[in-house]
């Protein structure tokens, strides 16, 4: 059992009891009538947390829906996921994150949280109604899928946002510095004659919002940081007691850009995958904690829309289902991260700069547990997926590592089959 939150790893057993932890501890006895689960030789966590998913409902349930959604991040490992609001409509007001509330209880899984829209239509021109998104159920404001190009607009959403105690999450992106880019800008884009995003289109965006974090006191969010210059503006920040959170996806842990050779579109993302300096930067920044949790980013997109030619597919590709196992092999077998350090960032962690309930087993909290068998070796199959979506980059991927039991206020959300050893 390893509980980040209070520094524990130890053998024990975990009772769970209507739907809260009751207890955790050497030789608990069972009490009458419990259902027991043997699960030696696993390691018992509190549940992954992801403050960063793309859910597509409303809008393009073709490619993802809340129900699925939510059922891939149980298969994940993940006990809660934070909705970002790039719906169709946008979910910029109250009604709209009391829908994503409700279908999120009617799936009766991984808890899914709004994140509601930091401007009406995400059109960045007019901040929407915090206060009535944050009573409808929001725990956070982002127009991620876009950066907020104005630094007035950024600024007094840092203010309106600090009265309900909630982030605001930034996509960090000069807009017209980015405009036209596909790929990271640097040798491999100029070999493959590709348009280039520089590094200094997101580390511009970075140095803006901690410096309006700063001047509000608000507390803003930085997604899937992807560059070493990056670390070192929110290195600098935290130094200085700015409120500052940052995020980082597995696969800017894990590949760099010269995933792209072969113009695979799976590994066309925004911000894109970068240069090896950047990949040790962002490892060595999140075990140190200046990059406070990992978020996968979760993007689903239609085949035949990622089919299509470098420069005209979509950005994006989904992780809910290898985030854990990614992360683990490339982090935790790989010798940067302790699996403690790891659980820490998936799970304590976001749910700390969320302010959410979970990332913890202390009695009392939601009976929110992820289950891992940590010496599994599986090869990613995207044709098993309960996502609707098969965009990866990982296919094929030989992992180890893997959740085989996610519990949800008590609930059985996911439980694999006997995971396949090799
Ligand atoms: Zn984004």
């Amino acid at each position: 059992m390893i509980d980040p939150s209070r520094g524990l790893d130890q053998i024990a057993d975990v009772l769970l009891q209507d739907g809260t932890v009751a207890a955790v501890g050497a030789g608990l006895g069972a009490p009458d009538g419990a259902e027991v689960r043997d699960v030696r030789d696993r390691v018992v966590a509190p549940g992954l947390v992801d403050v960063h998913v793309h859910l597509r409902e409303p809008g393009n349930e073709d490619v993802e829906t809340i129900a699925s959604g939510a059922r891939a991040a149980a298969a994940g490992g993940f006990t809660a996921v934070c909705a970002m609001p790039n719906t169709d409509p946008v979910t910029d007001n109250q009604a709209a994150v009391g829908f994503i509330v409700r279908q999120s209880a009617r799936a009766a899984l991984t808890r899914v949280y709004p994140i509601g829209a930091i401007s009406v239509g995400q059109r960045g021109e007019r901040l929407s109604e915090f206060g009535e998104m944050v009573g409808a159920g929001a725990v956070a404001v982002s127009d991620d899928g876009k950066p907020v190009a104005s630094s007035h607009l950024m600024r007094t959403a840092l203010e309106y946002a600090r009265t309900f105690e909630i982030p605001v999450a930034d996509h960090c992106e000069d807009p017209l510095l980015a405009a036209g880019g596909v790929m990271h800008e640097g040798l491999v884009s100029t070999r493959l004659g590709l348009k280039g995003i520089p590094a200094a289109a997101e580390e511009i965006m970075v140095g803006r919002d901690v410096l309006l974090a700063r001047l509000t006191g608000g507390h803003v969010h930085l997604c899937h940081m992807s560059t070493r210059g990056s670390a070192e503006l929110i290195r600098r920040a935290k130094e200085q007691g700015t409120r500052v959170t940052a995020e980082v996806t597995p696969h800017h842990l894990a590949l760099t850009d010269a995933a792209c050779e072969r113009y695979d579109t799976h590994a066309k993302i925004n911000p894109p995958l970068r240069e090896a300096a950047d990949v040790a930067a962002l490892r060595q920044a999140l075990k140190d904690g200046v990059i406070d949790c990992i978020a996968s980013d979760h993007a689903p997109h239609a085949y035949d829309a990622k089919e299509a030619a470098f420069d005209d597919a979509p950005f994006g590709i989904i992780g809910l289902e290898t985030a854990f196992g990614v992360a683990h092999t490339e982090l935790v077998v790989g010798g940067s991260l302790s699996l403690p350090e790891l659980l820490h960032r998936m799970s304590t962690a976001p749910a700390a700069a969320f302010r959410l309930p979970g990332g913890t087993l202390k009695p009392g909290a939601a009976a929110d547990v992820v289950v891992l068998d940590v010496a599994a070796r599986w090869s990613v199959a995207p044709a098993t997926f309960f996502s609707k979506s098969r965009n990866t980059p990982f296919e094929g991927r030989m992992l180890t590592g893997r959740a085989v039991l996610t519990i949800v206020g008590g609930t059985v959300a996911h439980q694999a089959e006997a995971p396949a050893r090799s």
